[in-house]
């Protein structure tokens, strides 16, 4: 059965010293210290280790061979966004990162498919680079929940999202940047409980926002099978109807219509929450998804799915036919 991985990272084996080219700021850079193996540094700070997976295809090709998975949808590592960069150094970043995407699903196009990085801090420049990764053929876009901790529902992110519908590019919404994180440093706690609460946030921010309303045919998909939103849906929904002065200021709609609108992964690590994700959501919008090669994803490749009672239907919609229809990719472009 064809398997697309709808959430992966890759990074292009080197990176410039934007710290020394733009002179200011802590931007990433790799140091390949052992065979490998590179740190990637902010500054002059350690931030993670990782390994060649997370440049190298043709690694990250025979590992997917063991988890029958062909496709990788990849898009850069969030830490690379540079929102908080002056606006024009952050589109030179992009562009980077988008070309070295644009090149690797150019030479392995049965293998890879791409989202671009995006200047969210500008939204003129940011569509100006949402065009231009249209025409290199990258099939939508990677954003933060958060852009420098505004809420994706503020007026001035709009014109791209309108962009995004009109040019028929998909969106990932990736946590990041986690509120609170300073105050719960200890335990992994931004991972654990910053990234869920972010992811929520995103969502709700679009729909209260009126996002959807505006733009019915935008398509995204939130990671992490959307955070904590879904497990917190019934709270959402009586937030709304309780105190519809707070919530409703700027769309009347009942958030729970949205449910199945938009798609979520399935990176939730359990059988039980993916049954009632599917029962919220249905399987059409549901993308098989790992997080990839990083160790908090699902790096057996959503294998804990294949093993879940579930009709060949249900599978078959989780690991392609939801892929297809977020990105707009006919099937037939994988025989
Ligand atoms: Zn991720």
């Amino acid at each position: 059965m064809l398997k697309i991985d709808s959430h992966t990272h890759i990074l292009p084996r080197k990176l410039p010293n934007w710290s020394e080219k733009f002179g200011y700021g802590d931007f990433i850079y790799l140091q390949h210290h052992k065979k490998g193996y590179a740190k990637m540094m902010r500054g002059n700070q350690f931030f993670r280790e990782i390994k060649e997976n997370a440049w190298n295809p043709e690694v990250r090709i025979k590992e997917y061979e063991k988890f029958n998975t062909q496709v990788q949808v990849v898009c850069t590592i969030p830490v690379m966004f540079s929102y908080w960069a002056k606006s024009f150094d952050c589109l030179q970043i992009s562009k980077f990162l988008n070309d070295h995407i644009a090149d690797l699903i150019e030479k392995y196009p049965k293998n890879y498919l791409g989202l671009a990085t995006i200047p969210m801090q500008d939204s003129e420049l940011a569509i100006q680079e949402l065009e231009r990764a249209k025409s290199l053929g990258l099939h939508g876009i990677q954003i933060g929940s958060n852009i420098n901790e505004l809420n994706l529902n503020e007026e001035r992110f709009f014109p791209v999202f309108q962009a995004c519908e009109k040019l028929g590019m998909a969106i990932l919404v990736h946590p990041w940047n986690m509120m609170g994180q300073n105050h719960m440093q200890r335990y992994w706690l931004p991972w654990l409980v910053g990234m869920p609460a972010e992811t929520s946030r995103a969502i709700c921010s679009m729909i209260f926002g009126g996002v959807f309303e505006r733009l019915p045919k935008l398509r995204v998909n939130f990671a992490h099978a959307g955070g904590s939103f879904l497990a917190t849906i019934g709270r959402i929904k009586q937030g709304f109807d309780c105190r519809p002065d707070l919530v409703a200021i700027d769309n009347p709609v009942d958030p729970k219509k949205y449910l199945g609108k938009f798609w979520v992964d399935s990176i939730t690590h359990d059988a039980l929450m993916l049954e009632y994700v599917l029962k919220l959501q249905g399987s059409k919008r549901i993308t098989l998804g790992s997080d990839y090669p990083f160790p908090l994803g699902d790096l057996q490749i959503g294998k804990f799915i294949e093993e879940m009672d579930l009709d060949d239907g249900v599978k078959e919609d989780i690991f392609h036919n939801a892929s297809l229809e977020w990105l707009n990719i006919p099937k037939e472009r994988f025989n």
